[in-house]
């Protein structure tokens, strides 16, 4: 393999419904400083059916060019079909670089394609930086339990590839009506590339706003209760009075209280709401690593000693069960 042929850092856009998630642009933001160090250019893959009108909001947040994959069979994403899409464009277009959102479709994707171009995949990064020789990306992740930062890099294959958790990082500023060329391209697909046939989307948590999208997060721990987590629940009426989604801790998905999908930490998502409140939650440093990049952090925990109160901006001592309903009764006044 020549290296020195694969050229340009490239973010796989996520969308769903007709939405860009943030990832994206965040990853956007990431590439575009990846590009300039190793003297490349910064571009975007888009894929999806009826998703052209989305390319431009990729220029806008610094993609250089967008490679738009626009057919009515890739509507709904399928594994094996958007890995051809990318194998098919690495083929064409050999890419150095490809940047993938660490979201659910990200991270069963990024694997099938890493093992299809038979590269390595970084899963899961909080870094991202250029080594000295101006060529290879040094991926940082937390590894053994988050007991140490791993630096890893793929110096012998091409393209380098790697998963960033969402909210990790900050989302440039967007210049609207940004130049940049928007490319349409066709994938040689044939029924053999799907092998997963799409019956019915079921929305786990609703059509409700997006943990790890929300402004503001409502995260509750063992010291609440699982109908805290229900409709009607304090939590919940919290959540959906400041326009927010509930979140939790693992002690809590442990015990089956809400799905999994909804723990914040190590092993669950990363958030970097305006508001997180955390309920009966004693601050352990694998629930930190997921709230740290918060604007603001409200605790609520009856130990005036919880390690939660030496990273929030502002404590309440005091039960959750007595202290949420003066809350919600507060904000509602408002
Ligand atoms: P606890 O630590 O039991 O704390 C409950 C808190 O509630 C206490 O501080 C208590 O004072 C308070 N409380 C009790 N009753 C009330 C009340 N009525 N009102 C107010 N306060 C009350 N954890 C995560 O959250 N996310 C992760 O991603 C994660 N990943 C992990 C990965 C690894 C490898 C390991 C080893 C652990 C991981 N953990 C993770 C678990 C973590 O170490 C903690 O065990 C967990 O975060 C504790 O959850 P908690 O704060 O809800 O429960």
């Amino acid at each position: 393999m020549d290296l020195a042929e694969y050229k340009g850092v490239y973010v796989i856009a996520e969308q769903f419904e007709g939405k860009l998630r943030n990832v994206s642009f965040e990853l956007l933001g990431q590439g575009k400083k990846l590009a300039e160090t190793l003297g490349e250019e910064v571009g975007a893959v888009l894929i999806g059916h009826n998703v052209k009108p989305l390319a431009q909001e990729l220029l806008n947040y610094g993609a250089q060019k967008v490679y738009v994959y626009d057919d009515a069979a890739l509507e709904n994403y399928n594994t094996t079909a958007y890995t051809k899409v990318i194998e098919d464009f690495t083929a064409k277009h050999k890419p150095n670089v490809f940047l993938i959102g660490a979201t659910n479709i990200g991270r069963d994707l990024g694997p099938r394609i890493a093992n299809e171009l038979k590269t390595g995949l970084t899963a899961d990064c909080t870094e991202l930086g250029v080594d000295d020789d101006k060529k290879t990306i040094i991926w940082t992740r937390p590894a053994l339990g988050g007991n140490i930062m791993a630096e890893i890099i793929c110096p012998n294959n091409r393209p380098q590839m790697g998963t960033v958790r969402p909210n990790v990082f900050k989302k440039p500023e967007p210049t609207e009506g940004a130049a940049g060329d928007v490319i349409d391209e066709k994938a040689d697909l044939t029924e053999k590339d799907f092998l997963t046939k799409f019956i019915e989307l079921i929305k786990v948590g609703g059509d409700g706003i997006k943990v790890e999208e929300a402004d503001v997060v409502v995260s509750g721990g063992r010291g609440m209760k699982e109908e805290d987590f229900k409709e009607g629940g304090c939590l919940v009426e919290l959540a959906n009075i400041l326009g927010g989604a509930v979140a939790a801790s693992r002690a809590v998905t442990d015990q089956g209280w809400i799905n999994p999908l909804f723990q914040i930490g190590q092993t669950g998502k990363t958030v970097s709401p305006k508001l997180y409140i955390a309920a009966g939650i004693s601050g352990a440093i694998q629930h930190l690593a997921g709230i740290l990049g918060s604007d603001c952090i409200v605790a609520i925990n009856k130990d005036e000693d919880a390690p939660i109160f030496n990273v929030c901006d502002f404590g309440i001592v005091g039960d959750a069960h007595e202290v949420l309903p003066l809350i919600i009764e507060a904000v509602k006044k408002h």
